[in-house]
């Protein structure tokens, strides 16, 4: 039998590519794996989905979920690349400490490695300046990107004017940096991306666009536009969100949830806007507890969202963010995994990126392209070069493929960053809540039987998963119920119980029952708990 390939870590799937892995994993694994579409892009790409399950014991939609994405921001491949690594470890069983066996039979992972296949396909093939999603207004004397050499790739065009504001670097003259206000001689420079001018009357021109960026067009604390650059018309009004949401709101039983990202390395969890306080402490206490493990599995540093950033900056306030969704919406503890940068890979730690103002860190660059210089084949830099633009003359087109700026290192990401990860999302997943029933004791009075019982929840998570979740109306209690069977009639009520929700190892009050019922004949109690594995006996009449 062919074996599941590991994902490649010499390259930066495609979406072809990718969706081949998925047909193949789905093919070597059609007793675990379904391939799903959520709908199709403006470009009429499907958004895949692997679900992975057990169905021995059910269904997927019936079960736990734990959900995972990437790739949502359009440059952030690695997101793509980590969420394939998840579905190897997954299939191929390689998850130290976890019986992913018995994990699988409990739970549903469904796995959406690549978000966004739009944007993705744009900054993979062109190395063009793209969020989530671009649009750009083709209005007169407006700039748009396009490969203009014919060498297939957009990157920088830079014109000389007296009033540039970029430099050549004095420490690598294929770098530009900011001038400075004493540098008053000199060459200067004007810098846009590669491309044309609509409508162009001759005279000024700007590069103008509506950027989207889908990680701001969650519900949570959502603002219009002009508050919260990318956020889009309204919540979910981008057909690839409304596509996860549809999803989303079909599993009330998802219980985890994980977003891959690519910016300087980190662990980020909620909040994102607002402060800690936001969070209830018991939650804190736990985030602080499952961050710390996820640091020590990938080397990272975890962060509240609000956090990423350097110290002499304000807190950030990000509207419509996923990390607040997960958490104040769902009452789940939302993590998002920061891959890393190409700064990253050249050896920049996130302590010396946080420690450098923003408008220092160009300063990086001559460690990017010292990295580039070490990896020739990926080309993640084309060395300036003049061209004789139709519309604004003589000029020099170069510059980075943006998206190898925001990709970690592969081999990082193949040696630790992305196992790394796939373990903790196992480990976090691992703590799913679990009903049993028990304390079982039957008595018997001729064919009157006195039922007694309990339910446990033997997970290492509450039932509520977070603190915040028991004030969820969403989020149903745990309910038990005894089905007689046949012969037997139920003599006492209620029927159904209503639990409410059970913490960590912790089991319920006892629940007492009257049936009248034959010798051999049989009742059934179940208990459904919404995000934990349901549990049921079967008890049979002396
Ligand atoms: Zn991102």
């Amino acid at each position: 039998m062919t074996e599941l390939a590991a994902p490649r870590y010499d390259y930066w799937y495609s979406y072809d590519e990718m969706t081949a892995w998925l047909q193949q994993a789905a093919d070597l694994f059609p007793e675990l794996c379904s391939l799903v579409s959520l709908g199709k892009t403006p470009e009429g790409r499907d958004i895949w989905m692997l679900e992975i399950t057990d169905p021995a014991t059910g269904p997927g939609e019936g079960k736990p979920a734990f959900l995972v994405h990437g790739n949502i921001h359009a440059k952030e491949l690695a997101g793509t690349t980590s969420s394939l690594q998840l579905i190897h470890s997954i299939l191929t069983g390689h998850a130290p400490g976890v019986d992913l066996a018995d994990l699988l039979r409990d739970i549903t992972f469904c796995v959406v490695p690549r978000l966004n296949p739009d944007g993705a396909e744009f900054a993979l093939t062109t190395g063009g300046e793209v969020r989530s999603r671009l649009e750009e207004h083709r209005i007169p004397n407006g700039l748009y990107q396009t490969d203009l050499d014919g060498d297939g790739w957009i990157v920088s065009m830079r014109l000389e004017r007296p009033d540039g504001d970029m430099k050549v670097s004095d420490e690598d003259p294929r770098l530009l940096v900011p001038r400075e206000p004493t540098d008053t001689e000199g060459t200067f420079y004007r810098v846009y991306p590669e491309g044309l001018i609509h409508d162009y009357d001759g005279g000024d021109f700007a590069y103008h666009t509506r950027s989207h960026d889908f990680n701001r067009n969650w519900p949570a604390n959502w603002k219009p536009e002009h508050e919260q650059g990318g956020a889009g018309d309204y919540p979910f009004s981008e057909p690839e969100m409304a596509a996860l949401a549809e999803f989303v709101y079909s599993r009330p039983g998802i219980f985890g949830v994980l977003g891959f990202h690519c910016g300087t390395n980190a662990i980020l969890s909620p909040p994102s806007g607002g402060s800690e306080d936001d969070i209830s402490r018991g939650d804190r206490e736990v985030f602080r507890r499952l961050s710390d493990r996820a640091a020590e599995l990938t080397g990272f540093s975890p962060r509240a969202t609000i956090n990423y950033r350097h110290d002499s900056q304000p807190p950030i306030t990000l509207r419509g963010h996923s990390a607040d969704w997960g958490y104040l919406h769902m009452g789940l503890y939302h993590y998002e995994i920061e891959l890393g940068n190409i700064y990253n890979a050249a050896g920049v730690t996130d302590e010396q990126f946080f420690g450098a103002e923003p408008h220092d860190r160009y300063r990086f660059e001559t460690d990017a392209i010292r990295y580039h210089d070490e990896h020739p084949d990926h080309g993640i830099f084309l060395d300036w070069h003049d061209f004789d633009h139709p519309q604004l003359g003589p000029l020099q087109i170069g510059g980075w493929k943006r998206f190898w700026l925001i990709n970690p290192a592969l081999d990082a990401l193949r040696d630790r960053i992305a196992p790394g990860s796939a373990q903790f999302i196992l480990e976090y997943a691992a703590r799913r809540p679990r009903l049993e029933i028990t304390d079982l004791d039957l008595a018997s009075f001729g064919e009157v039987h006195r039922i007694r019982t309990r339910v446990s929840n033997l997970g290492a998570f509450p039932t509520n998963i977070t603190e915040r979740g028991l004030q969820l109306r969403s989020l149903k209690p745990i309910e038990l119920e005894l089905i007689p069977g046949e012969g037997t009639e139920l003599l006492s009520r209620p029927r159904y119980r209503t639990i409410g929700h059970l913490g960590t190892h912790a089991r319920s009050p006892e629940f007492e029952w009257f049936v009248r019922g034959d010798s051999g004949a049989q009742v059934t109690i179940k208990a459904r708990c919404q995000r934990g594995v349901d549990a049921e006996t079967v008890v049979h009449l002396p």
